[in-house]
């Protein structure tokens, strides 16, 4: 036995984020890895702090793969443009505490309006100065001209938050650039968007040519793509040109569900259904949501997603948390409208939340397994038939990222409490 702190979870419940089933086990921590899975009573664990879990099951933490820690909770588009880089870094490292505080111990950004936020608040989270889950950071949304989030106008030019690009060798520059700054995500706008006035969500704005040289670019660099695509086409696009985790796919026709089944172990989606949820239920005035015709584009998502679900697809949670409806430190949400929407059971649900989520960041998270990296939540109940209780974070009894407890009960008689770190002392009083 190392020096490693041990903390052993004993008499509850275990879902290991992969298989169906909860099973009664014990669950041995040793420093940031799960050492050992057992049967109640059987490891040996006299050293490690121990967590009683019963009445509890042990999940991999949850994952969101579309962040946006650096937005400012504000119904106004242009209010990240307006926010100064000072302030943007505080709202994402104040957002990345609240993500650990749900039980998320993964994002994975989808467009940071100014580039370095999230960089910076990765590596503060990384260094183990703040908390924070582990953070994929992005770059700012690369659009076309008139693309998405090009809020730019000739008589008064401001900082939009994107990076605007034209032509294969702009997006190639600008890739390399988010390189150089320290990026783990290239994020694309290839189609427009409903919500935003212009362009809507059909149209499809970034040329197959400017996808396929940012897929190139990250492939060579070792860094993830993932695009907002709600047109039929920009889905095609961006099937054809390589982008791994695909958000939204709203307006799928025949040939874009095809391809997608086609590449259903290379690609993720993220269905992002918690988005329509939040705009008919946040009180909007009637015919501001017909004039965006909210309904029928969910309708659309809504039978996409069940058909991708059908054919196989892995699909994802999380997808705009972030605004004033539906803020970040919510997102798990998303398990229980996965159920309520798309006919997911709560652990297909949960197996979106967790599992899938750890495939996309590839670290080996999101899955409880030897060797696998310790990020878990333990649940009071049983959240495999129960799929509101991840939203709950008084449910929630204990977090852990990389075998150190962000939130635990009150530490008490644990003779190996000397052994715990000094980040966990601090986790669980936090
Ligand atoms: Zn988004």
């Amino acid at each position: 036995m190392s020096g490693k702190s041990r903390v052993v979870f004993q008499g509850g419940y275990v879902w290991n984020g992969k298989d169906n089933g909860r099973k009664l086990a014990d669950v041995l921590i040793e420093g940031d890895r799960i050492a050992a899975i057992g049967e109640p009573g059987s490891l040996d664990a006299s050293d490690a702090r121990s967590i009683d879990a019963t009445g509890s099951t042990l999940i991999p933490g949850m994952i969101d793969t579309h962040g946006h820690l650096s937005f400012p909770e504000s119904t106004s588009s242009s209010a990240s443009e307006d926010l100064p880089p000072e302030e943007t870094i505080l709202l994402t490292m104040h957002n990345a505490k609240r993500m650990i505080d749900a039980g998320f111990t993964g994002v994975v950004g989808a467009g940071s309006p100014k580039l370095r936020s999230e960089v910076v608040i990765r590596n503060e989270i990384n260094a183990g100065r703040i908390p924070g889950p582990r953070l994929m950071a992005s770059t700012p949304t690369l659009t076309a001209t008139g693309g998405l989030n090009d809020s730019g106008q000739m008589h008064q030019p401001r900082d939009v938050a994107a990076l605007v690009v034209d032509g294969p060798e702009e997006v190639r520059k600008a890739v390399r650039l988010c390189y150089r700054e320290g990026v783990d995500v290239v994020k694309l706008n290839v189609s427009g968007d409903d919500f935003f006035p212009r362009p809507h969500g059909r149209l499809t704005t970034m040329a197959e040519d400017e996808v396929r040289m940012a897929c190139q670019v990250a492939s060579e660099l070792g860094l993830l793509v993932a695009a907002h695509a709600r047109s039929a086409e920009s889905v095609k696009r961006c099937l054809r040109a390589g982008v791994t985790l695909i958000h939204h796919t709203d307006f799928c026709d025949e040939e874009a569900l095809d391809m997608l089944e086609a590449a259903k172990d290379r690609v993720f989606v993220t269905p992002t259904v918690g988005f329509y949820h939040g705009l008919l239920n946040a009180g909007f005035p009637e015919p501001m949501i017909e004039r965006m015709m909210v309904r029928q584009c969910f309708a659309e998502n809504v039978a996409t997603h069940r058909e991708l679900k059908k054919r196989g697809l892995r699909q994802l949670i999380g997808g705009d948390y972030g605004v004033p409806f539906m803020p970040n430190g919510t997102n798990a949400r998303d398990v229980e409208h996965l159920v309520t929407y798309l006919d997911f059971t709560p652990e297909e649900a949960l197996r979106a939340a967790t599992y899938n989520g750890g495939l996309v960041m590839g670290l080996g998270s999101g899955h409880i397994t030897r060797g696998a990296l310790a990020d878990l939540v333990l649940v009071e109940g049983d959240p495999t038939v129960d799929a509101t209780l991840v939203a709950d974070t008084a449910k929630l009894k204990v977090i852990m990222k990389g075998g150190v407890l962000h939130k635990a009960p009150v530490a008490s008689q644990s003779p190996a409490l000397s052994s715990v770190s000094e980040n966990t002392l601090v986790g669980a009083m936090t």
